[in-house]
């Protein structure tokens, strides 16, 4: 009966693990790849959108 248990724990946790993976591919799905850039002024990592370019970090901007 142990043995059954366990099939059935591992089953869910499958399911589980399944469903979890298909709702984060539907977040993660981004038609529109992100790019990246140095910051030239503190060398963090700058999020780059159509030509232009912002830190995060400490808040410098331009274009690329
Ligand atoms: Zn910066």
């Amino acid at each position: 009966m142990i043995a059954f248990f366990e099939l059935l724990i591992v089953a869910v946790a499958a399911a589980a693990l399944i469903i979890a993976g298909k709702a984060q591919k539907g977040k993660t799905s981004n038609p529109v790849p992100r790019k990246t850039m140095r910051c030239p002024s503190c060398g963090s990592t700058a999020d780059v959108r159509g030509g232009y370019w912002e830190c995060p970090y400490c808040g410098d901007s331009g274009s690329v």
